[in-house]
């Protein structure tokens, strides 16, 4: 499971503590500007296990911005996220999946697009979520999803739950193989 768009100051949270009550890593793709205020749940995602990804700076469309502009943006989240945890995130979700080999500039990052949309920011609605997500999922299915609407948080940990009970289990984008 992915969650873009973070971090929430409420709903974020709200996740965090249902993905821990549950044993279940996650894959956070953070947007730079959504950073201050937030570092404590941005240490519970690291404490908790969780992959932090890059998710831009200000959801631009990068391909749209000139190369070195969008360059700087993926550097300096990257940079605000490391100061937060130590680390600098690897792994990029593109806004809007708009992604070209030019912007593998400042330091190579390794894309992580997803198969499973329910556009949970469009419809939220927990119910029309979890069905659209355990309709299709497949072994491997990486699943797009926002911690920034309570319908969203709500169906996640509904997936997990019914997932679960089916015999899923759920990893980090990290240990998928990303062909
Ligand atoms: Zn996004």
């Amino acid at each position: 499971m992915t969650f873009d768009d973070g971090p929430h100051p409420v709903y974020t949270k709200l996740l965090l503590d249902g993905l821990r009550e549950r044993g279940v890593k996650a894959t956070f793709f953070l947007i730079g500007q959504n950073l201050d205020g937030n570092e404590k749940l941005v240490r519970q995602m690291k404490e908790d296990g969780h992959l932090i990804g890059n998710h831009s700076q200000k959801h631009m469309q990068l391909t749209a911005e000139a190369v070195k502009d969008a360059c700087s943006q993926i550097q300096w989240t990257n940079e605000k996220i490391q100061a937060i945890t130590g680390e600098s995130p690897q792994y990029i979700r593109p806004p809007y999946g708009s992604w070209s080999e030019e912007l593998e500039c400042v330091v190579p990052m390794t894309v992580v697009l997803w198969d499973i949309d329910p556009l949970d920011w469009k419809v939220q609605n927990t119910r029309q979520i979890v069905d659209h997500v355990v309709k299709r999922v497949q072994d491997g299915s990486i699943i797009l999803l926002h911690d920034s609407y309570e319908t969203s948080v709500e169906a996640a940990l509904e997936i997990i739950d019914t997932l679960s009970a089916n015999g899923y289990n759920f990893v980090t984008a990290d240990e998928l193989v990303i062909e």
